[in-house]
């Protein structure tokens, strides 16, 4: 681990939250839907589309979780009611996945069901791996009888290969990341190229089993990477998207853009963006530097 990342995340909770708010304000909406609206609003004049994502994680008690849901539901409605251009990522855990399966399949079922009725799309954010298989569950059942859903695959666990084989029995809408949690390397590659090398691998076998692609990263390499894939597939426009995260690299972006690609850009919001922000930096203290230097640099 970078020594400078190391000591950012050591000092950030001696951090005053204002001072937290100037890295989260780089990469997170605002704390209210009418933010993530005006967000949403000013990509879609800029060709973006978006994805929306009301901000936390992991709930411990039934009601927390409806809640979630209901939110959810309203953001859904807003992006209707503005006639934005924008889908929802949700965390199933934030709908009680790890505190009841059932639970969680029902009120994930309300949200699909909501988007439906408004002709919109679910993605299921993938969190750590001690909840990967209870989320490829929920997508696995709950796609017997919607198609306006898709997962998230990381590529550096191990296991994603094989997940690919299985999900794409029948055609599947994928983001692809490299992953954000800290996995044992038992389970997750380690090395930075190891990690390349995989998402590339992966990104060629979903598009060569018919699926439509999120393609979800800021690494130049991977960038140029997955465009040689696309050409050498003659994949068209419809078949693919790029996605990056609010305020990230963004001149990278707009040159994606420029191209001719489609870009789907990640819209977090919420009154979680201090909890949100800190735990990002804590688990992945490469977020932190990259966050400050992408401050320092506005690149
Ligand atoms: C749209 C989207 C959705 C995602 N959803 C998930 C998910 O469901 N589950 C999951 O585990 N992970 C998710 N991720 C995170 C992902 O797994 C990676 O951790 C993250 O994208 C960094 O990897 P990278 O491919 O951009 O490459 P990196 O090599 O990490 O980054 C390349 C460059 O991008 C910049 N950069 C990257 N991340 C940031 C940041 N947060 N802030 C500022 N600058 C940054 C830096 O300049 C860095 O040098 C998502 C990422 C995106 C873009």
């Amino acid at each position: 681990m970078n020594p400078l990342n190391k000591l950012i995340v050591k000092t950030i909770p001696l951090f005053p939250r204002k001072l937290v708010r100037l890295f989260a304000d780089n990469y997170i909406a605002g704390e209210t839907l009418m933010n993530a609206v005006e967000k949403v609003k000013f990509l879609n004049s800029k060709d973006i589309i978006a994805t929306t994502d009301v901000l936390g994680e992991s709930i411990t008690t039934k009601e927390e979780a409806v809640k979630s849901k209901d939110e959810d539901l309203l953001v859904l409605e807003a992006i209707d009611k503005y006639k934005l251009n924008s889908n929802v990522s949700i965390k199933l855990t934030m709908l009680g996945l790890k505190i009841d399966y059932n639970l969680c399949l029902s009120l994930f079922t309300e949200i699909v069901e909501c988007a439906k009725s408004f002709n919109n799309f679910v993605r299921i954010d993938m969190e750590e791996s001690a909840v990967t298989d209870g989320t490829i569950r929920i997508f696995e059942d709950i796609r017997i009888k919607y198609n306006n859903v898709g997962i998230v695959l990381q590529a550096y666990l191990r296991r994603t290969e094989s997940d690919v084989m299985k999900l794409t029995e029948t055609k599947t809408n994928f983001r692809l990341c490299k992953g954000i949690y800290i996995e044992p390397e038992k389970i997750a590659f380690k090395k930075k190229q190891e990690i390349r090398d995989n998402f590339l691998k992966v990104l060629r076998l979903m598009f060569e089993r018919k699926s439509y692609v999120g393609i979800a990263t800021h690494d130049k390499h991977l960038v140029e990477g997955s465009k040689k894939i696309i050409n050498e597939l003659d994949l068209k426009q419809n078949d693919y998207e790029f996605q990056m995260l609010l305020g990230v690299t963004e001149k990278l972006r707009d040159k994606i853009v420029a191209e001719g690609h489609r870009m789907r850009v990640y819209v977090p919001f919420g009154e979680r963006w201090y909890e949100y922000s800190t735990r990002r930096f804590k688990e992945n203290p490469n977020v932190a530097g990259a966050v400050l230097k992408s401050i320092i640099l506005r690149k």
